[in-house]
């Protein structure tokens, strides 16, 4: 019955990117499914962790190498996110406000793991699984199973489930002092091309790993940074499970971060109204069809190609719609997108940054949002988009495959092109504005989008299959 999900992000605690609204999400709608899951992540001094009170439930210290480790469990006190939250607090390592990019983020997420460990060891407890996201704690699989300190928890089953595979962890074979004692004869098993990878190594003991949706998980053997073998190798244990969204946090009924909430039945007015908040504050014309973009600025996500693609649709359709950009990554990117905006202002506009609200209006206020990712694992941005009337305009690979249908074909509703390429981005701003013409057709589209279910509920469904195979208990 008890499951905890370890993670490094958590909606609305610390998010970087998708994993945090999975783990904000999956354990919620399992709760209401009869489960009992807990979301265990790293203590983050951020407004959440400041604004909301914690019990201290566990303290302890713990090795790294040859350093003492004071740590603290704290428990949310009210459940008040539906589900148990617990975070790791460590002085020094985990008590930071950035989720990322620390010079020491090996040793941060070694202790993170640890402390884990001898937190449920040490205070007898016996979860019934322990699910395991991203290579953040991709090495609780190995301890779990190849450590003497552990094990009492060794018959435990674990899941991990891949939000990103182009991200390892890896780190040099000097760093293995960090691991309490483990089994030596086991140490191929945290190998990969001659480093300790913790994906690769979650993926070899875990007992089952998900993808995020069922086009990943085949793409994972053709491209992983180096993981494709052991993916090809794996791949009878690995099961594709699209996500699911929070229905309740996104939802244009009653979205609190935006000015016009809509139902279907008013999509038109509510719709138009957002977009013109949205286009005062970007000084475009509400009149023009708006294009936007949200989300990393890296070669994952295509934003390389959006300055180019945009400068040749500009010029191909002058005056004939607006782009919006909403993200932050590369500064290369981010520079060119920037220039873009100085060259065509009326057209096109830029906010470099993170900012959730305006997220939700671009969701809420464009006719289209493109997403031209060369890898897209699963892929929110398009599941709130179709959830907000905003027509996708996608690359097809990954979950946005597995979600998208292109209009010209049998009940679809989207746009789908092959090549992450400037020709291919550029035929499809030219399909979306001819659409955006017959305005009979987009209404019709954006009823039928909004009218889709990407809710948890199927999707949890399937976590829980999955969870029942390997503990009958559950
Ligand atoms: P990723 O690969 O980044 O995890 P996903 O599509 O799975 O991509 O999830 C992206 C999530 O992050 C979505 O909720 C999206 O709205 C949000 N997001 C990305 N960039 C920004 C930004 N600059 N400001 C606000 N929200 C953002």
């Amino acid at each position: 019955m008890r499951i905890f999900h370890l993670s490094a992000e958590c909606y609305p605690i610390a998010k970087v990117g998708g994993l945090a609204d999975v783990v904000g999400a999956l354990p919620k709608y399992q709760n209401l499914a009869g489960l009992q899951a807990a979301v265990v992540m790293p203590y983050y001094n951020r407004k959440f962790v400041q604004e909301n009170e914690f019990d201290t439930v566990f303290q302890a210290s713990t090795l790294l190498g040859t350093r003492r480790l004071y740590f603290e469990i704290l428990k949310e006190k009210t459940d008040k996110l539906g589900f148990e939250l617990y975070l790791v607090k460590i002085p020094g390592l985990l008590d930071r406000e950035e989720v990322y990019q620390y010079p020491d983020e090996t040793e941060q997420f070694i202790a993170f793991q640890i402390a884990f460990l001898d937190w449920i060891s040490y205070s007898q407890q016996s979860p019934d699984l322990i699910h395991c996201h991203d290579h953040h704690s991709g090495l609780v699989p190995f301890l779990l199973y190849h450590s003497k300190l552990y094990t009492r928890l060794s018959h435990i089953p674990t899941v991990l489930t891949i939000h990103n595979g182009q991200y390892h962890g890896s780190f040099g074979w000097d760093k293995l002092s960090y691991l309490p004692e483990i089994d030596l004869t086991k140490t191929g098993l945290l190998d990969w091309g001659g480093a300790i990878n913790p994906l690769a190594s979650a993926v070899k003991c875990c007992w089952r790993y998900t993808t995020v949706s069922p086009s990943y998980l085949t793409e994972l053997s053709i491209s992983s940074n180096g993981l494709e073998y052991l993916f090809y190798m794996e791949r009878a244990k690995g099961v594709g499970i699209i996500n699911g969204i929070d229905t309740e946090i996104w939802d244009p009924k009653k979205d609190p971060m935006i000015p016009h909430k809509f139902s279907i039945k008013q999509i038109t007015k509510g719709k138009q109204a957002d977009k013109e908040a949205l286009c005062a504050r970007f000084g475009f014309s509400p009149d023009k069809p708006l294009i936007s973009f949200i989300g990393r600025l890296v070669l994952e996500k295509g934003a390389d190609l959006l300055a180019a693609a945009m400068e040749e649709s500009f010029n191909e359709h002058p005056g004939q719609f607006n782009f919006l950009i909403l993200g932050a990554g590369e500064k290369e990117t981010e520079q060119e997108l920037l220039e873009l905006r100085d060259f065509y202002s009326e057209q096109c506009n830029v906010f470099i940054g993170y900012d959730e609200s305006l997220a939700h209006l671009i969701y809420a206020g464009s006719d289209f949002l493109l997403m031209p990712s060369r890898v897209e694992p699963c892929g929110l941005n398009q599941l709130y988009a179709l959830r907000y009337g905003t027509l996708p305009i996608v690359r097809s690979t990954g979950g946005l495959r597995d979600s998208v249908i292109d209009f010209g074909e049998e009940g679809g509703y989207g746009i789908r092109f092959h090549n992450a390429s400037v020709e291919d981005i550029c035929t499809s701003v030219t399909r979306a504005l001819n659409l955006f013409q017959n305005t009979k057709h987009l209404q019709f589209l954006q009823k039928l989008m909004m009218a889709l279910d990407f809710s948890w509920d199927r999707s949890a469904k399937e976590y829980y299959e999955l969870y029942k195979s390997l503990n009958p208990t559950i």
